[in-house]
């Protein structure tokens, strides 16, 4: 029998809100490490656009539900974008959308949403692991995951980052709308019942404020190092 798959995949969990630096972090890491790189805020995102495409409203928390469960959401962990599907059709560039960002915090709060959105995100999986990133990957995801790290900045410096980036993906935006929408969307996720964001009590956080993000995947490495991760020197 072949010993190459013997050992169970490796999951490096990401969590933090909005402009913590979880995504640019998350693909480095894997790419560095040779794992692939799953965005679980992609398939909120995806279900999020579902619903706005069926013409519900967020709000309607029945009509939520019948649109998701009968959504079919695929992810496709490419690099240096994952492909995100909807009913068999490429959603990738769509749900990154204000009135999707918006929806998805929405959606996500509802547990039947939840429940599916997981199952998804624990069948991308596979040899040799994954960098996984989200709000609640180490809490609730892979709660066993070896290792684990909580992302957090002031929320000035994520706002300015999340126009910086908007503005690369020729969104225009100004600091002041981000940083309320920001404000809004932390307290949505963190006050809600099902899954809130919060760190896992043996996940490690970082301030990544001052930092930059090759700063923040060096201290990542180190970890995972004297935690004993097959990580390269
Ligand atoms: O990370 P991203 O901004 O794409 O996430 C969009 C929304 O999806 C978040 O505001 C949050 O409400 C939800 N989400 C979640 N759990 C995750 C990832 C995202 O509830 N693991």
């Amino acid at each position: 029998m072949s010993t190459k798959h013997m050992t169970e995949p490796l999951v490096i969990a990401i969590d933090g809100p909005a402009g913590a630096g979880k995504s640019t972090v998350a693909q480095m890491l894997a790419r560095l490490l040779g794992l692939a790189y799953v965005d679980s805020g992609a398939t909120y995102r995806a279900a999020a656009l579902k619903v706005l495409e069926s013409g519900v409203s967020p709000e309607d928390e029945e009509e939520v539900i019948r649109v998701v469960v009968s959504a079919e959401i695929g992810f496709v962990p490419r690099q240096p974008q994952p492909q995100v599907f909807l009913d068999g059709k490429d959603v990738t560039t769509k749900i990154r959308a204000l009135e999707v960002t918006r929806a998805a915090s929405r959606v996500s709060r509802l547990p039947v949403v939840r429940q599916k959105l997981i199952a998804l995100q624990r069948s991308l999986v596979k040899h040799p692991g994954v960098v996984m990133e989200g709000r609640d990957i180490g809490t609730v995801v892979f709660p066993g995951a070896p290792l684990k790290i909580f992302l957090k900045a002031d929320p000035k410096e994520r706002a300015r980052r999340r126009v910086r980036q908007n503005e690369e993906q020729g969104r225009p935006s100004t600091l002041n709308d981000t940083l309320s929408e920001i404000a809004r969307r932390d307290q949505r996720d963190a006050e809600r019942q099902a899954s809130p964001l919060v760190a896992a009590e043996d996940a490690t956080i970082i301030d990544t404020t001052d930092l930059t993000a090759k700063e923040v995947v060096e201290r990542i490495l180190e970890l995972a190092r004297k935690k004993g991760l097959p990580v390269p020197r």
